[in-house]
C-alpha cells in the first residue's frame, strides 16, 4: 500500500523511552563502571589522551564531548588517511580504527543497559497505528542508532516484516531473517545506521543481528567474526553531520529509498527532532522532496517535553518555518512525542 504518512524520529523520541541524550552517553557509560575489559581500557586511555578526562575520577562535574565530536574526529582522520601522535591508522597498527570501534561498542553497551526496561511509548505508537488501520500506510525514518522502534514494530506477533530498504546477507540463509513479505512490510529507514546491523568491511556485506533479544548486542561483549572472511563485524553508525555519510554503499541505498518513500507522502510528522542547522544532509533530502514533487507535504512537529523553555520552542518553530517554502503547511504543535503516540494528530 502506498505510504501516506512518514513518521520522522529524532533523538527526543528515544529520550522519551529512556535513552540517554547524546551528550550524556559517554558520561553514563563511565559512571556505570559496569565494564572492565580491554575495550574499556582502550576507551579510558582515549578519553584521557584526547579530552583530558580521567574516567576513574568522580565524574559528576565533568563535561564530556559529544558523540558527534568524538566520532567526527576519528572518522575524519580515517577519511584523510591521517594519524594522531600515539594513534596510528596504518594497516599494521590500526589504532584509530580500533578506537572508533570501541566507541561504537560503548554506545551499544550503554543503550542496551539503559533500555532494558522496555519502550512503552514506542509500543503505544505502534498499537495506535494498528488500531486505526494506518500502519500499512505509514513509513518511519529514524535518526537514532538504538532499536526502540525496530523492536516495537517487530515484536507484534510476527505481524510485520521490517523493511530497512536494504538486503541483508542473512536473507539467503535457512532459519534466519527472511526478505520482507510485501503485504507485511513496514518501511523503516535508519539514515545514520543502526546498532543491530553488522557490517563486514572486507566483504562489504551487512548482517542483521539475531532476532533473539539476548543476542542482539552480543558483539558488544565479544567480537562477532564474519562467516566468510573472519573479519570482526561492527555496526554501521554515522555521526550526523559527517560528510562521508553517503560513501557507504548500504547507506546510499537507504537514503535513496527514503527519498522515494518521502516523495509519495502527504504528511511528515517530526517527533523529537530539533531540526539543527548542522543536519545538512537531512535538509538536502527534504528540499529535494519539496522541489522535485512541486509540493510541500503537511509538516507536523511534536517536540515538546516537560521543562522545555518557550524561547527554545520559538527558535525551533522558526527553523522549521524558514526552511519549507509553504509556511501554511507547517504545524508546530505544543505537544510531545508521547502525545502523538497516544492520541495522534489533534
Ligand atoms: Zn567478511
Amino acid at each position: 500500500m502506498a505510504t501516506e504518512e512518514v513518521i520522522f524520529l529524532g533523538a527526543g523520541a528515544s529520550a522519551a523511552d529512556g535513552a540517554p541524550i547524546q551528550n550524556a552517553l559517554f558520561k553514563d557509560y563511565f559512571k556505570s563502571r559496569a565494564y572492565n575489559d580491554e575495550t574499556n581500557t582502550v576507551l579510558s586511555t582515549f578519553f584521557m589522551d584526547f579530552f583530558g578526562i580521567d574516567t576513574n575520577d568522580d565524574l559528576t562535574g565533568i563535561n564530556f564531548p559529544t558523540v558527534e565530536e568524538v566520532l567526527g574526529i576519528l572518522e575524519l582522520a580515517l577519511n584523510r588517511n591521517e594519524s594522531f601522535r600515539k594513534y596510528p591508522s596504518t594497516p599494521q597498527a590500526p589504532k584509530v580504527q580500533n578506537t572508533r570501534e570501541s566507541v561504537i561498542i560503548l554506545m551499544a553497551r550503554i543503550l542496551r543497559d539503559k533500555l532494558q526496561a522496555g519502550r512503552p511509548i514506542h509500543d503505544s505508537l505502534v498499537s495506535r497505528l494498528i488500531h486505526e488501520s494506518r500502519i500499512s500506510k505509514t513509513a518511519f525514518v529514524s535518526l537514532n542508532y538504538d532499536i526502540l522502534i525496530d523492536n516495537a514494530l517487530s515484536d507484534v506477533h510476527d505481524k510485520f516484516d521490517l523493511d530497512y530498504g536494504i538486503p541483508f546477507a542473512n536473507f539467503s540463509r535457512k532459519n534466519d531473517w527472511h526478505r520482507p513479505r510485501p503485504n507485511r512490510a513496514v518501511k523503516l529507514f535508519k539514515l545514520h545506521g543502526s546498532l543491530n546491523w553488522l557490517y563486514c568491511p572486507t566483504c562489504i556485506s551487512l548482517m542483521i543481528t539475531p532476532k533473539d533479544k539476548s543476542k542482539v548486542s552480543q558483539y558488544a561483549d565479544t567480537p562477532i567474526p564474519c562467516v566468510s572472511c573472519q573479519t570482526n563485524m561492527i555496526p554501521i553508525i554515522i555521526p550526523p553531520t559527517f560528510f562521508k555519510v553517503m560513501s557507504n554503499f548500504f547507506l546510499q541505498q537507504i537514503w535513496r529509498e527514503a527519498e522515494n518513500t518521502l516523495i509519495a507522502a502527504r504528511r511528515i510528522i517530526f517527533c523529537g527532532y530539533s531540526f539543527p542547522d548542522a543536519d545538512v544532509h537531512i535538509k538536502y533530502l527534504l528540499k529535494r522532496i519539496e522541489l522535485n514533487t512541486g509540493t510541500c507535504p503537511d509538516i507536523y512537529i511534536f517536540n515538546s517535553h516537560h521543562g522545555k523553555g518557550d524561547e527554545v520552542k520559538e527558535q525551533e518553530k522558526q527553523r522549521y518555518e524558514r526552511f519549507f517554502s509553504d509556511k501554511t503547511k507547517i504545524y508546530y504543535l505544543d505537544k510531545s512525542f508521547e502525545d502523538f503516540c497516544n492520541n495522534g494528530i489533534p
